[in-house]
C-alpha cells in the first residue's frame, strides 16, 4: 500500500473515532508523521499506534494526538504551551493550526532532533526549549492553551495553572495511579478551574527536573507502546 493510501485510511480511522474537527484534520493530513519517526518505523508511520523514539520516550498515537488536539479547541489566534516535546509531531501538528507554540522537553536529545524536524518542514512559528516543563514557561506566558503530553499526579502542576490564561483550557493526562490515566480538561473560568474528564489514557511518566548530560540514554521505565486511547 502507498504512503498516502496508508495516510487515508488512519485518517478515516481517526475519524469514525471521533476526530471531528476539519483544521484538526487538515493538520494531521498535513504533517508527515514518517519525519517524526525513525527510519526502522517507517513503515509503521501511519498506523495507530505510538512508536519508540529513544530515550524510553514515544511518538504519541495519532488517535490520542487528534482528540487531545480537538480537546483543546483551537482557533488560528491562540498561543499554545506543550510540555513534552519528544519527536515534535504533536507540535508541529498544534503549529498548523494556532499562531505560535512553545514547547519544553527535559531529554536535550530528543529536542535537538525535533528542533532539526521543524527546521526542515519550516515550521517555524515553533519555540521550543530544554528544561522541566512542570514549571511551564514564564516569560511567555499567559497561553491559552496548554497540552501536556506525559501523565502522572492527581493535580496539575501549580507553575502550569498559574500560567493558563483567563477562560483558558489545559489538557492533561491525570491519575493517582500511573496505570489509570483519564484526559482531563480543565478551564480556568470567574468561579476558578473546572474539571472535565474525559476518556482513559496510558501516556509516558511527566517527570520532574531535566535529564543530566552526558547519561547513557536511558529507559525512563515506559513500556514501548504506551498509549492507548
Ligand atoms: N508530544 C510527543 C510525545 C510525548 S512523549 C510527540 O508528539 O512525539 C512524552 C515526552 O515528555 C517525553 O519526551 C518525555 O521526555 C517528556 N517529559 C516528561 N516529563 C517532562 C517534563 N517535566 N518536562 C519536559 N518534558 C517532559
Amino acid at each position: 500500500m502507498s504512503t498516502a493510501a496508508r495516510k487515508i485510511r488512519l485518517l478515516m480511522l481517526l475519524r469514525r473515532n471521533g476526530v471531528a474537527d476539519t483544521a484538526v484534520l487538515r493538520a494531521l493530513e498535513t504533517i508527515p508523521r514518517e519525519a517524526f519517526v525513525p527510519p526502522t518505523f517507517h513503515d509503521q508511520a501511519y498506523e495507530d499506534t505510538a512508536l519508540p523514539i529513544g530515550h524510553g520516550q514515544t511518538i504519541s498515537q495519532p488517535l490520542v494526538v487528534g482528540l487531545m488536539t480537538q480537546a483543546l479547541e483551537l482557533d488560528d489566534r491562540m498561543k499554545v504551551l506543550e510540555i513534552g516535546t519528544g519527536s515534535g509531531y504533536q507540535a508541529a501538528v498544534l503549529s498548523k493550526i494556532v499562531r505560535r507554540v512553545y514547547t519544553v522537553e527535559r531529554h536535550r536529545p530528543l529536542l535537538r532532533e525535533a528542533e532539526a524536524r521543524f527546521q526542515n518542514l519550516r515550521l517555524h512559528n515553533i519555540t521550543s526549549r530544554h528544561g522541566d516543563g512542570m514549571r511551564g514557561w514564564p516569560e511567555a506566558a499567559p497561553f491559552e492553551r496548554i497540552l501536556v503530553t506525559a501523565g502522572g499526579g492527581a493535580e496539575p502542576p501549580a507553575d502550569l495553572v498559574a500560567q493558563l490564561a483567563p477562560n483558558g483550557v489545559m489538557v492533561i493526562p491525570l491519575g493517582a495511579d500511573r496505570r489509570d490515566l483519564k484526559v482531563v480538561r480543565l478551564r480556568r473560568t470567574h468561579e476558578g478551574l473546572s474539571r472535565e474528564e474525559l476518556w482513559p489514557v496510558r501516556f509516558v511518566p511527566l517527570l520532574p527536573e531535566v535529564v543530566p548530560e552526558g547519561v547513557p540514554a536511558m529507559d525512563d521505565g515506559a513500556p514501548l507502546r504506551s498509549e492507548t486511547a
